[in-house]
């Protein structure tokens, strides 16, 4: 039998991590969970003012730790306390041949869209073990399952993280904690927005050519994902109905990687 998930939401008693979720898919995440009842501990870059109406409008406390920094990881994982949900979704991008990739630029994707991961994960599983329960969401991307030219460090991190996110469940499997990846395809947020100039550079095109041609020519649907689609997926996998889906990586891409 399930077990019961409380009397005032799906996810009621359940505290949440998601970081970098100041903006997009992370801050779209947070909405989804908190709709649902989950406590929300928002994290990210950003402006103050903005961060304190978004604390307001889910009742959320903040944590500002640099996730490029191992040690503000660890502080920001004690100073929270043990935790239910963690997603990890913080990321960035950056589109460059690989000759002439910028080595500090490499270092910095790694460490943000792969290393952190491991920090907050190897720091919350244990609380996570203790309780019983528990949901780790790994933000990929359809570039963990195939690549675009001109991504390497991107491509890199988001395979990695795949392989990463299969081995804590497999790690887990009988703890009641589970481990999954999302992996969307193009979704309209200020990251694909801020590759646009890039691309455009590296390719020789305009930013017409790019949204088509480029972005949306990856997609069959045409269409870009929306980020509240993400939520959504991510409170499937914090449902109790979701104990054995684990090591999975799923794909929310517009049929992107079914070509
Ligand atoms: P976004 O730029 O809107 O959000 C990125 C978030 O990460 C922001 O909250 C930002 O403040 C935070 N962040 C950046 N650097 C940080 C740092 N050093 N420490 C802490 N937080 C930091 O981007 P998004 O599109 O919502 O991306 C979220 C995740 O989704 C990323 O992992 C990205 O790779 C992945 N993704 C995005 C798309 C897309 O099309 N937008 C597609 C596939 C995967």
């Amino acid at each position: 039998m399930l077990k019961s998930e409380g009397p005032t939401g799906l996810l009621s008693g359940k505290r949440a991590l998601v970081t970098g979720s100041t903006s997009g898919i992370g801050l779209a995440t947070a909405r989804a969970l908190h709709t649902e009842g989950a406590e929300i501990i928002l994290n990210g870059l950003g402006d103050a003012d903005k961060i304190a109406a978004l604390c307001e409008e889910m009742d959320a406390t903040f944590n500002g730790a640099n996730l490029l920094d191992p040690a503000a990881i660890e502080t920001m994982m004690t100073d929270i306390g043990p935790i239910d949900i963690l997603m990890n979704n913080a990321g960035m991008q950056h589109v460059s041949p690989v000759e002439d990739f910028p080595t500090d630029k490499w270092d910095a994707i790694i460490a943000l869209n792969l290393t952190a991961a491991f920090h907050t994960t190897r720091l919350a599983v244990p609380a996570m073990k203790e309780a019983g329960w528990g949901r780790i969401i790994n933000t990929a991307s359809a570039h963990s399952l195939t690549a675009s030219p001109f991504k390497s460090a991107y491509n890199a991190s988001k395979h990695a993280i795949a392989g990463f996110t299969k081995t804590i469940a497999l790690e887990l499997a009988q703890t009641g904690v589970t481990a999954n990846c999302i992996s969307p395809g193009y979704v309209w947020t200020p990251l694909i927005e801020g590759q646009i100039p890039d691309t455009m550079a590296a390719r020789g095109l305009t930013r017409d050519e790019v949204i088509n041609d480029v972005l949306l020519a990856k997609q069959p649907t045409k269409k870009f994902v929306q980020p509240a689609e993400i939520g959504a997926l991510a409170v499937f996998l914090c449902r109790q109905e979701a104990g054995n889906v684990t090591g999975a990586n799923w794909s929310i891409d517009g049929g992107w990687t079914a070509e």
